[in-house]
């Protein structure tokens, strides 16, 4: 059974995935793009034909990478490391490894952010007196993908190579199932001339190429149709969780992202591919189906989203916080309930971390899920209920973020032990309070 289990988790499951991505990533702009945003309208064109001709046929829709999306895509990672290099910042640690190394970043994100925005906006004023505009990109976002699709395994593989003879820190090493080392990673850390691959990929590249394309999905529905206010509502939302995201980058760095993912084809791959395919989808998809919401439901929506990204934002700040006080804080005005949660690393010496039971964390093991999952709907809801295919994202973060806390229970139990089972019994519940 638990050769079965094994097999399961390091070699079917992990090629399944490296399998069936790549594909998806294709669909949703094919979808969006060709078939008016529907899944049926999208199985009719392949209806009667066998499963591999469909699958060939799919992927020539998508015109081969151009001299201008490599320019663009090479330009704007080149752009991305040398403002990580040069913007200043705070120097901040992340969360001991298991190997008991500390990783040290300078924390530069926001300002990277900020700066990319504006030259962006800079770049988009200039180009509109030229006559031209940047939402040339969405209607050549196949070249992008197609790049994407090519460069994103080759840039895993360096890192399957580099983690495995190269490695940049302890926290490294294969376990001999090269699809599973190649799917999870050989490092934790990698750094290549001192950059943070996993800083790169995850914020510098996945999180603002998903910003910067709600603005291109934005402009280019307003330069079809003038004010739309579904893709405003949409858009809006989007890009404050991901300016939220930026302000709060240093916190990222002690999120499971970060200090249990290794620097694979999971993590990496998906930050470089799937998040700007799928999740730029919804905007994507509204450039084709515009909504007209009235301003009664944009307002709502609008609202009801910014609560849930600053609920988001709250709880992920209170654990931040009660942690770095070492627990001398107030959470909600009181003193907070903790658990001094001793642990082993790797080489033996015991350490101690703080647990947090009230709070946000006192409703649920990760009421934050809630808040994430419930925010991406709020800036889904906009497409109104034509169409699955905008929801595909809420529907993947909802399994994703399942799938994850029962990751962390495993991690956290390995990890705390009876301490873990003491928090489980004092927040019986994962994700939502009274229910899951
Ligand atoms: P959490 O922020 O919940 O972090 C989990 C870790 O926090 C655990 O591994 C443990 O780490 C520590 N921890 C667990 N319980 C407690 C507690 N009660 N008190 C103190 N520390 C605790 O999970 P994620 O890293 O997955 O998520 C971070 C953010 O990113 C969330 O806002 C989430 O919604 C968002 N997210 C978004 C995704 C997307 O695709 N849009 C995907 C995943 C996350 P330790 O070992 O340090 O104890």
């Amino acid at each position: 059974m638990k050769r079965v289990k094994g097999l399961w988790n390091k070699t079917v499951f992990p090629l399944f995935l490296m399998i069936l991505t790549p594909h998806v990533a294709l669909i949703m702009w094919y979808v969006s793009v060709h078939c008016e945003g529907s899944y049926s309208v999208f199985l009719g064109h392949f209806a009667g034909k066998p499963f591999y001709t469909s699958i060939i046929e799919l992927w020539a829709t998508m015109r081969p990478p151009s001299q201008f999306s490599v320019l663009v895509l090479f330009g704007f990672s080149v752009w991305s490391v040398i403002l990580m290099k040069l913007l200043p910042g705070k120097i901040i640690k992340g969360p001991l490894t298991p190997k008991g190394n500390i990783p040290v970043y300078v924390d530069n994100g926001f300002l990277n952010y900020i700066v990319t925005m504006a030259t962006f906006s800079i770049i988009t004023v200039l180009l509109k007196v030229q006559g031209f505009s940047p939402s040339v990109i969405y209607d050549r976002f196949d070249e992008f993908i197609a790049t994407l699709q090519i460069f994103s395994p080759l840039f895993c593989v360096l890192l399957y190579l580099k983690g495995r003879y190269w490695p940049s820190t302890t926290d490294n090493g294969v376990s001999g199932n090269f699809i599973f080392d190649f799917y999870w990673g050989t490092e934790l850390y990698p750094r290549i001339f001192g950059i943070d691959i996993k800083v790169f990929t995850n914020c510098r590249f996945g999180m603002t190429v998903w910003a910067l394309l709600v603005c291109i999905h934005a402009l280019k529905s307003f330069e079809l149709y003038g004010f739309v206010d579904s893709m405003f509502v949409s858009a809006v939302l989007q890009l404050i969780y991901i300016t939220k995201f930026f302000w709060w980058e240093g916190g990222y760095m002690s999120t499971i992202d970060i200090m249990v993912d290794r620097a694979g084809y999971y993590i990496c791959w998906g930050c470089l591919v799937y998040v700007p395919t799928f999740y730029a989808s919804v905007s994507m998809y509204l450039v084709q189906q515009p909504v007209h919401l009235g301003i009664t439901w944009s307002s709502l929506i609008l609202l009801t989203g910014i609560l849930c990204i600053a609920v988001n934002y709250l709880a992920d700040l209170q654990k931040q916080e009660v942690r770095g006080t070492g627990g001398k804080c107030l959470v909600w005005g009181k003193r907070p309930n903790i658990i001094r949660a001793k642990y082993q690393l790797e080489n033996g010496k015991e350490k101690e971390s703080i647990l947090l039971a009230s709070g946000w964390w006192g409703l649920a093991r990760h009421f934050n899920y809630l808040a994430e999952i419930m925010l991406a709907l709020c800036w889904t809801v906009p497409s109104l209920f034509v169409n699955i295919m905008p929801y595909s994202y809420v529907i993947f973060l909802t399994f994703l973020l399942i799938h994850r806390s029962y990751r962390d229970d495993d991690k956290c139990g390995d990890k705390y032990g009876s301490f873990w089972v003491e928090y489980c019994q004092m927040v019986p519940h994962r994700i939502v309070p009274l229910l899951f």
